[in-house]
């Protein structure tokens, strides 16, 4: 996906999605210019139905954690199957994900870049290898950057700057050993993106 269009996903949405790492931070981001959605129409002001708004509460999720619909159908189904707040549960099986998880941690700058780098097969759970981005850890799990790839660029680059991009509360990185870890699962208060979890459980709930 260009870099263009990339950016107009979080025009469209009306918030910063985080979808180009570095890029999100500086006064470059297309949200930062721009503040309303991209397109002809964008900048007349629409008035969405109750089901419009669920509809692009869903979408809004789906591209913050880069899923499709299928798998975010499938991973709804088993928050609901699990006991306790099934749009709390939602957000943490999405924040569970490896590929979310080497992003937040700071091994990649966005979770696309995290998804190329868990398929690519640079990525240890554990001391063994996973390259299945939608793989769910647990906590205390250990996570880290085989030692072949601790000199490719877009990891030392990412890596470098993983302070500045902000190091949640629940995850650990030991940046010169190339290794993170799951302290603990964030609370819903951590997770500050501005996500109605509320309107994809109406949804769904239709
Ligand atoms: Fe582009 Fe990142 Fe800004 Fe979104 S947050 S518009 S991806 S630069």
């Amino acid at each position: 996906m260009s870099e263009l269009s990339v950016c107009r996903q979080c025009r469209r949405e009306g918030i910063k999605l985080f979808l180009k790492g570095d890029r999100c931070f500086t006064d470059k981001c297309g949200v930062e210019r721009r503040t309303y959605a991209p397109g002809q129409h964008g900048q007349a002001s629409k008035k969405l139905s109750d089901y419009g708004l669920q509809l692009r509460e869903k979408q809004k999720v789906k591209r913050i954690y880069g899923i499709k619909e299928k798998q975010f159908r499938k991973i709804f189904a088993e928050a609901e199957r699990l006991k306790g707040i099934t749009g709390d549960n939602l957000l943490l099986l999405l924040e569970k994900r490896l590929d979310n998880v080497i992003y937040r941690i700071g091994f990649a700058r966005s979770r696309a870049e995290a998804r190329k780098l868990v398929k690519q097969g640079h990525v240890l759970v554990n001391e063994e290898r996973v390259n299945i981005p939608s793989y769910l850890l647990e906590r205390g799990d250990k996570i880290t950057i085989k030692e072949k790839s601790h000199k490719v660029p877009a990891i030392v680059e990412s890596v470098e700057g993983a302070e500045r991009r902000g190091l949640p509360a629940w995850l650990k990185l030991e940046k010169e050993k190339f290794l993170g870890e799951v302290m603990d699962w964030p609370t819903r208060e951590q997770l500050t993106m501005p996500i109605q979890e509320q309107l994809i459980v109406e949804l769904y709930s239709k």
